[in-house]
């Protein structure tokens, strides 16, 4: 039953993530109006807004326009469920899982928010320090100080790293808000583990370069979407039992 409820709870949290990663990037409003087709503006009924389902019925076009929805509405749905379900298999039933389920979710939009615009909305870096708060008041004010400190760090860390690759590459190597990613990150998961997930997000970063550069497809002032890498990284050092990154320290 609890597991029923996750993946649902999972699920509709995924169709508000969708709202998010499309209007927080337009500067629209996350609560009003309801959802309309981005083609033809037309408000959405409630039956062309169950997760996965209605895209699935739909045949992935809109039910008037016939224009094409995209694919990364049901695959946002189908992540978020899946790992509402494993957060739950993680956690249990405890709070603990409510605040990992809405740091997935803050970290998927804002991974899917940078890679489509190159932008990390404040709102975003905001309502994660909130949820940090929130998460350490389980614990002692010790651990939200020494939390705060690794956050200070790694954003210094990153506004360092900025500031040399501005100088070596003559341009702009990473955004502002990559600093207040960093120190987001920061937060959750501590300086040193921060630090691997810098290291890990720079090889997924190579990797990506290299596979554009193989098809071409390199502009000369294309710039990484680093904070995409940064979050998906960070997420599963969140997530990942103590063990299994402990060698890699
Ligand atoms: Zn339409």
């Amino acid at each position: 039953m609890m597991l029923f409820l996750s993946a649902l709870l999972g699920l509709s949290l995924g169709s508000f993530a969708n709202v998010c990663i499309y209007r927080i990037p337009r500067k629209l409003s996350i609560v009003a109006p309801r959802s309309f087709c981005p083609n033809c503006q037309r408000s959405l009924a409630w039956y062309e807004l169950v997760p996965i389902l209605s895209f699935v019925l739909l045949k992935g076009r809109c039910r008037t326009c016939k224009s094409r929805i995209s694919v990364q509405y049901p695959l946002v749905e189908l992540t978020t469920g899946a790992f509402a379900v494993l957060l739950y298999f993680h956690f249990g039933a405890t709070p603990k899982t409510l605040i990992a389920i809405a740091l997935f979710i803050l970290f998927l939009v804002i991974a899917v928010i940078d890679w489509t615009s190159l932008i990390i909305p404040n709102s975003l870096v905001i309502a994660g320090l909130l949820l940090g708060v929130i998460d350490y008041s389980f614990f002692s004010v010790h651990m939200l100080l020494s939390a705060a400190l690794s956050a200070a760090l790694a954003s210094a860390f990153t506004f360092v790293a900025r500031a040399a690759g501005n100088q070596i590459f003559k341009k702009d190597t990473m955004g502002i808000g990559d600093i207040k990613l960093a120190g987001l990150i920061g937060l959750f998961i501590g300086f040193e583990h921060f630090l691997v997930a810098v290291w890990l997000a720079a090889i997924l970063g190579i990797i990506y370069w290299s596979i554009q550069r193989v098809l071409n497809r390199t502009a000369k002032d294309s710039r990484l979407p680093f904070g995409t890498f940064l979050s998906v990284t960070a997420i599963i050092i969140y997530l990942a039992p103590a063990p299994s990154i402990s060698f890699i320290r």
